[in-house]
């Protein structure tokens, strides 16, 4: 099973992306995640990112299409991709990893949640987690980069017939019942 997990910041994704990937038995791969874990290891890779993260940036493509590539190559069965792609240049650049070992994404899941929610949901994380990027302004940055290059990546997925579209309101574990739900349905 090959997946990507889609949604506006706040939507849920890295929570849900590690219980559905456990139901899967398959790994989550989230991009902030890695991305996080090297500025805090102050590598190369961290020592670029942490500007982009610390404004609400996007990472340049070509980092982060490099980094997804090397990681991908280390798999040999399925993934839960977790925010990637997040540009029309990274789906390109997906769709030729993918070409290259033969093979094909199978579902796009789409977590939506109310706007009102997302930015309630962000704060509350900022005041618990203290995560850099959780500052109000830098919210909704993050919120603004989201529907300008990342939204119009489900019509490109719509359009492949992968969308699958899950209502992430509501108890973590019903969100979670109801992804799993969703890709039974869909077959
Ligand atoms: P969220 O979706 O809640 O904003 P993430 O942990 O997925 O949180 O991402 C945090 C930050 O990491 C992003 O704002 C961005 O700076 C960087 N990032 C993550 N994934 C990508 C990506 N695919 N392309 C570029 N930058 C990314």
């Amino acid at each position: 099973m090959r997946l990507l997990i889609m949604g506006p910041p706040g939507a849920g994704k890295g929570t849900q992306a590690k219980a559905v990937a456990d139901g899967l038995s398959v790994p989550s791969i989230s991009t902030g995640d890695i991305f996080r874990k090297n500025v805090e290891a102050g590598t190369m890779l961290g020592r670029e990112a942490k500007r982009y993260l610390d404004a609400g940036e996007y990472v340049p493509d070509e980092i982060t299409n490099g980094m997804v590539r090397a990681r991908l190559d280390e798999l040999t069965e399925g993934f839960l991709l977790d925010g990637y792609p997040r540009t029309v240049a990274q789906v390109e650049a997906l769709d030729k990893i993918l070409a290259d070992e033969g093979t094909t994404l199978d579902r796009v899941l789409v977590l939506h949640v109310d706007q009102d929610e997302l930015v309630k949901r962000l704060t509350g994380r900022a005041e618990s987690d203290g995560r850099s990027d959780d500052a109000e302004h830098v919210i909704r940055r993050r919120l603004e980069v989201y529907s300008e290059q990342t939204e119009p990546l489900l019509d490109i997925y719509a359009q492949r017939g992968l969308l699958v579209l899950v209502n992430g309101m509501g108890e973590v574990e019903d969100v979670t019942q109801r992804v799993l739900a969703a890709l039974h349905q869909t077959g």
